[in-house]
């Protein structure tokens, strides 16, 4: 059996064309922040007129999820960056963040990778985390005000001694 990494065959949504696998300094040969130089990407072959493109899978070479011009990729950066917050800030595990949001968003696990998401579904992973950090950190403010007031109760009993 011949064993062939066979280039998936996928297409840009923006312009319907077909999208082709490049290595990424293809697309960020000029950016300057430090991209795995073995990583590779589809895209869209009307690039860079249309400037849409995704990562690669290094296993599969299976894109990783669909085409995003500029403003999706920013978005889906900014929905992991929200979604990292929550195993970042220790409330829970990745799996666990993973599997919250799937039930937040009402999206089966499988479709619940932040790749895959349209604006829409970005916007509500932002959403969503954010609530969530806000609502935890309330609830620690909380927690540390009774720790301190209790204290605060303790050193008035003991001035009352005195
Ligand atoms: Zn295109």
């Amino acid at each position: 059996m011949k064993k062939r990494k066979k280039q998936t065959e996928v297409f840009c949504p923006y312009c319907g064309r077909r999208a082709v696998l490049r290595p990424i300094t293809y697309v960020v040969g000029e950016n300057r922040r430090i991209f795995d130089p073995d990583q590779k990407v589809y895209v869209c072959s009307a690039y860079p007129a249309c400037n849409a493109y995704v990562a690669a899978s290094k296993k599969n070479l299976k894109p990783l999820g669909s085409l995003a011009d500029g403003e999706l990729r920013n978005l889906r950066i900014q929905a992991h960056r929200a979604l990292r917050g929550l195993w970042q800030n220790g409330y829970l595990s990745e799996k666990d963040a993973y599997h919250w949001l799937s039930g937040k968003l009402g999206l089966p696990e499988k479709d619940t990778h932040i790749a895959k998401f349209s604006h829409y579904w970005c916007e509500e992973t932002i959403r969503c985390c954010e609530a969530y950090i806000e609502e935890r950190r309330e609830l620690e403010l909380k927690g540390r005000m009774m720790t301190k007031s209790r204290k605060e109760g303790s050193h008035d009993t003991k001035g009352n001694r005195t």
